[in-house]
């Protein structure tokens, strides 16, 4: 029958069954684990999951893949990427071992201006290009939803430019996205404080959340030497005005207050804190703003870990992202992201996963009382689970369990990858197979000297 699939047996299978997201504190280690299971399938969606010869019985007909011996999870949700730049920065790396911080750096004018002025001299076919490069190269790592950040512009037009791409880009990827607005990541050359807010609030905020690319939220860098903690609401603010849902950089390297104003202004998440106290893991917890931590920024920049095992105990939701950016993070990979969660930052197995599943799609939830001038654009409300009714997103992945996947996580990649009951992997190869060929072909051709 068109439309439907059966996967049975599935050596261990992962459902997320159980309350809604956010999930918090020990609710995150609820995964759903089944042994001997079956997944199945029918226009997109799931279901039904349970034990495997049920399943079998109970969907006669329908053409069956085996996951035997394998493990079977949810489609991963990467929370946090920047994969709109221009350029590259591989001088940076490793800085520290010359001695130069990331402030330095920045301060030096690398860092994110460097970054702004290779993207404000891309044009939008090589922007579009590199979005779609690299979000298929997160496809082959198991992502099947991502949030895109336009972070790099820093003006009316490089921030358009950007948006342009991000439209045109989401026309072809194989992955579900959702779009965030980050015109304040940085203060640019050539404006004043006081000048830069206000062309925020007045042009870059107003045409961002009125652009087809239709971004839901707006984010902030509230840090010192990037925007105080009143300047951080004074965007966020202008971003409500306008339809659009916070989120916030925060206590990645000083504690300013931009988590809490987050969590008081409904934002959807705080990112990084990485030297959150107390006070801000209280007003986490306190709030449905989930805590996305990016430990691949900790490993990157040689900085200690976000403290996820502590804010896990407090209740927080706690999610997992990769922050892939040219300067920060080159971590593209959740399964690595997961594995450095686990090793570096105290999670368990099973929260880790909880981690770039269901919370990682509740830090990609908008506020539902705003609504963008261009319009609402959500991720589907079961996203990161495979109960029934979810979008059939999940990865069959060639390992035995969830502990087995995350102590391979320098180098294991999924086999399969189902974007609503569709093996986008395999269409991605196919793809790759036929411009090999292509060329292949090309190059005998030269040598038959049937091309000059
Ligand atoms: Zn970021």
């Amino acid at each position: 029958m068109d439309g439907t699939l059966v996967i049975a047996p599935i050596g261990e299978l992962h459902t997320m069954q159980g309350p809604p997201g956010p999930r918090k504190g020990t609710a995150m280690r609820e995964t759903g684990r089944l042994h001997n299971a079956g997944l199945a399938v029918r226009d997109g969606c799931v279901v039904a999951t349970g034990e495997a010869d049920e399943i079998v019985r109970s969907f006669p007909g329908w053409p069956r893949l085996s996951a035997e011996g394998r493990l079977v999870t949810p489609g991963l949700v990467d929370c946090h990427t920047h994969i709109v730049w221009g350029g590259g920065r591989p001088d940076e790396f490793g800085g520290g071992s010359r001695g130069e911080t990331y402030e330095e750096i920045a301060k030096a004018g690398g860092g994110i201006l460097s970054t702004m002025r290779a993207t404000r001299a891309a044009s939008v076919k090589e922007l579009t290009d590199g979005i779609l490069r690299r979000a298929e190269t997160t496809l082959a790592c198991g992502t099947t939803a991502l949030e895109i950040k336009v972070s790099y512009g820093l003006s009316l037009r490089g921030c358009k430019k950007e948006l342009d791409a991000v439209a045109a880009a989401r026309k072809r990827l194989r992955q579900r996205s959702i779009v965030t607005f980050m015109g304040a990541h940085a203060l640019p050359p050539g404006y004043g404080r006081g000048r830069f807010l206000s062309l925020l609030e007045s042009r870059l905020i107003p045409m961002a959340a009125a652009h087809p690319a239709r971004p839901q939220f707006n984010d902030v860098f509230c840090e010192e030497g990037a925007f105080t903690r009143e300047e951080s609401e004074r965007v966020l603010q202008a971003g409500i005005d306008h339809g659009l849902t916070p989120k916030v950089h925060s206590d990645e390297f000083k504690v300013l207050g931009g988590t809490e104003t987050a969590c008081r202004l409904g934002g959807a998440s705080a990112d990084h804190l990485l030297v959150s106290g107390d006070e801000q893991i209280k007003a986490l917890a306190e709030s449905n703003t989930v805590a996305v931590t990016l430990p691949g920024v900790a490993f990157y920049l040689n900085k200690p870990y976000a403290n996820a095992r502590k804010m896990v105990d407090s209740n927080c939701a706690v999610a997992v992202g990769t922050d892939w950016n040219p300067g920060s993070s080159m971590v593209c990979a959740l399964p690595f992201a997961m594995g450095l969660a686990v090793a570096r930052m105290g999670l368990t197995p099973e929260e880790a996963l909880c981690a770039v599943t269901i919370n990682a799609a509740a830090a990609l939830r908008p506020r539902p009382d705003l609504e963008p001038k261009a319009g609402r654009d959500e991720l589907p409300q079961e996203l990161g689970t495979l109960v029934p009714g979810a979008p059939a997103d999940f990865c069959i992945w060639p390992c035995e369990s969830l502990e087995d996947l995350l102590y391979q996580y320098a180098f294991i990649r999924p086999e399969s990858v189902f974007i609503a009951g569709r093996n986008q992997l395999l269409k991605l190869f196919r793809e790759t197979w036929r411009r090999m060929d292509e060329a292949v072909r090309e190059v005998a051709s030269w040598s038959k000297g049937e091309r000059q």
